[in-house]
């Protein structure tokens, strides 16, 4: 689905990736962790096409496209699905609206007839039960006012609603208590599908207890210096991320 060679970013004349080889295939689920500021936010913008960086090197193909060369619109229309570190807030258009916008603006570009009103309805009543989420939810502002786990619960109402086949969703697990750590983990795990791959890019291993990767990533100054699987996450919890750091130096 997705393959990154050598892949170089830079954000005001500072280069932050600095070589990222990553290989994804439908139906994973990918982690990628590590320090705060080694870049890991910046290769998920990267990969939706967010504006403010220059790719310097490298390639990105996504189902056999050149991905560079697709706008953040076409981006999204192919199924690709960003879930930010810091949701935006948009007074004054209710989630219903937003929600509503986005779907059908997929399907239009997807060549497939909008929902109306009644149809809408049903499907994002029968979502956010699985979210047990409040209906009230459906009328407030996008993100105003909203506590950290709202935010992650919209936008994993967002995700199951859009269906996307690529889902990065950066720091989702951060600002969740216990109880909506379960909920939103749920709600992803009931998005896992054959056709469907999901990036998660976390700093902590928490959020891994309850949602299983397929293969963890150590993201560290801008490279991926280690890959393994689930194992590897309980590995950096007990042991930080120096050690990774360490071994690759004496490796290259
Ligand atoms: P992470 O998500 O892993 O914490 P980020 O991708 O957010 O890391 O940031 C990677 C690095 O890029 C950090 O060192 C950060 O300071 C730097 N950075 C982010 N934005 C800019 C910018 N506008 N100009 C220069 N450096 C930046
Ligand atoms: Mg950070
Ligand atoms: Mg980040």
């Amino acid at each position: 689905m997705l393959s990154i060679r050598n892949l170089h970013a830079s954000r005001d004349g500072k280069e932050i990736l600095r070589g990222i080889d990553l290989d994804i295939q439908a139906g994973e689920v990918h982690a990628i962790m590590g320090p705060n500021g080694s870049g890991k936010s910046t290769l998920a913008q990267v990969i939706a096409g967010q504006p403010g960086y220059q790719i310097t090197e490298g390639e990105v193909a996504y189902l056999g496209q050149d991905l560079m060369e697709l706008s953040p619109e076409e981006r999204a229309r192919e199924g690709i699905f960003l879930g930010f570190q810091y949701p935006v807030e948009i007074p004054g258009v209710s989630i219903a609206m937003f929600l509503k916008t986005s779907l059908n603006a997929i399907r239009r570009q997807q060549g497939l007839p909008e929902v109306d009103a009644m149809e809408f309805l049903s499907l994002v009543r029968e979502k956010m039960k699985l979210m047990q989420m409040n209906e009230a939810f459906l009328t407030r502002a996008v993100n105003e006012g909203f506590s950290g786990g709202e935010k992650k619960r919209n936008e994993v109402l967002q995700l199951a609603m859009l269906e996307p086949r690529l889902a990065i969703l950066d720091e989702t697990d951060s600002g969740l208590d216990i109880d909506a750590l379960e909920v939103v983990a749920n709600g992803i795990n009931g998005l896992r599908s054959a056709g469907r791959a999901i990036v998660l890019v976390t700093h902590y291993q928490r959020l891994l207890n309850y949602i299983k990767p397929d293969v963890v990533h150590v993201l560290a100054q801008g490279r991926i210096l280690k890959s393994g699987g689930p194992e590897l996450a309980l590995e950096l919890e007990q042991r930080g991320y120096g050690w990774v750091e360490q071994e690759s130096k004496a490796v290259a």
